[in-house]
């Protein structure tokens, strides 16, 4: 295993580290405290970063995107999320999609769909998986008719129509183009029952429900998609019918990696402002971190942040070179580095005494923050039932 950075992946994490702390840091809690979640999309700093290659740094070169690898995603998502999650999720987002797009559609989809999102610094995307009663159904799948997504694509001539509704989704209010799962045969399970279709978001009968008022990751917006009797043509259809499961399964490794990377981040911001503090409060006539509870609280979460760290860097060096990769050890450390976050940020806000809950103050946002990754892309339950049964 190879850890020697090349000067183009130290400049890329110096890129992002100097946008977030001088574009993004400063306006960051403003935008979180806003009331209304369609208030706390942060427009101008998605086109800055953009500008700066950060919207599709993910994106396959090919196709005008960054090309970044996983491990190089890790290191700029690291120092994204460090400063705000939010931000930082809404182009790591991005990378994600567009790579899946990449990998599973044709050539004639690829050249339709690619180049606007590559081309327009506020074109966001989505991949529409979870419904209101189907959640880790889809992540751990019951593969029986009765379970899984219901939201049903039906032939109509040389289209389909679909009809259904998607929640929780990232970016929906504000993306224009969305992955869609949703199912073409209702008599049999998701395994064979389940297509997926690219679904511009301006199709009449798409439309957005609520905009999710979350507690944390606001300036990441999700909310629900409505399909009525929304005509999408048969040339949008991704693969064959009934393929959605198999080509998630070849494209996933990438999102255990994303979602780790944000909570490495995110521990990372919160204890570095709880080490400032402890450094500059005085209590007990010294510095706070002279006090011996204080002093190993914090050696606890940086040893705590630095495993982590070597999980992330494992999984992302194993996801390129190791051929079948590992998919337990990706599973497990996005529950270890996502719980490691909680454990951290709420340090962080025990340091900061009565001004970690303060919204005046920096830590309790991290707090609210690391608590949103635990239900990313299969809550942490999920991930470990599918680790044991490969154990
Ligand atoms: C910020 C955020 C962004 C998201 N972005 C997207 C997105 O872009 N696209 C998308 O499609 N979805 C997205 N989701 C949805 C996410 O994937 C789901 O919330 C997640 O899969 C859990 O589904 P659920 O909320 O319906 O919980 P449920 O499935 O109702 O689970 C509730 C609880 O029951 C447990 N549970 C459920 N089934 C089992 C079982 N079989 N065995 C044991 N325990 C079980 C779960 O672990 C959990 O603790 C997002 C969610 C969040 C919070």
């Amino acid at each position: 295993m190879e850890f020697t950075f090349t000067d183009e992946q130290r400049a890329l994490q110096g890129l992002a580290r100097d946008f977030f702390e001088s574009e993004v840091r400063p306006v960051a809690a403003e935008y979180d405290q806003r009331e209304d979640p369609r208030d706390c999309v942060p427009w101008e700093l998605i086109e800055k970063g953009s500008r700066l290659g950060l919207r599709t740094l993910g994106t396959p070169e090919e196709w005008g995107g960054g090309g970044a690898d996983l491990l190089t995603q890790a290191l700029v998502i690291e120092e994204m999320a460090r400063v705000d999650i939010g931000v930082s999720k809404t182009f790591s987002h991005n990378w994600k999609v567009s790579s899946r797009i990449a990998a599973l559609c044709n050539e004639e989809q690829k050249k339709r769909f690619l180049p606007p999102f590559v081309e327009d610094h506020r074109y966001l995307l989505s991949n529409a998986v979870t419904e209101p009663d189907a959640g880790s159904d889809s992540h751990l799948p019951y593969d029986v008719p009765e379970a899984g997504p219901r939201c049903f694509a039906e032939r109509n001539g040389k289209g389909f129509v679909i009809n259904g509704m998607k929640t929780f989704i990232a970016l929906a209010g504000v993306s224009r183009l969305c992955v869609l799962w949703a199912r073409t045969d209702r008599s049999v399970g998701i395994t064979k029952g389940l297509s997926t279709f690219i679904v511009p978001r301006d199709t009449p009968g798409v439309s957005n429900g609520r905009i999710h008022d979350k507690m944390g990751m606001r300036l990441y917006n999700n909310a629900e998609l409505i399909f009525e009797n929304a005509l999408v043509p048969g040339e949008n259809l991704v693969g064959g019918l009934g393929q959605a499961m198999q080509q998630r399964a070849a494209v996933a490794k990438g999102g255990n990696i994303e979602l780790m990377s944000h909570a490495l981040g995110c521990a990372r911001g919160a204890y570095e402002h709880a080490l400032e503090h402890a450094r500059n409060r005085v209590q007990g006539l010294k510095p706070i971190i002279e006090h011996q509870a204080i002093a190993m609280k914090l050696a606890e979460m940086a040893m705590e942040i630095e495993v982590a760290r070597s999980m992330v860097w494992r999984c992302a060096w194993s996801s390129g070179n190791l051929i079948p990769p590992d998919n337990r050890i990706t599973m497990f450390s996005k529950v270890f580095c996502t719980e490691m976050a909680l454990r951290v940020t709420r340090k962080a806000v025990e340091i900061f005494g009565g001004m970690g809950i303060m919204k005046e103050g920096p830590a309790e946002k991290y707090l609210r923050d690391a608590a949103v990754l635990l239900h990313m892309d299969g809550t942490n339950q999920i991930n470990l039932i599918k680790v044991a049964k490969r154990l």
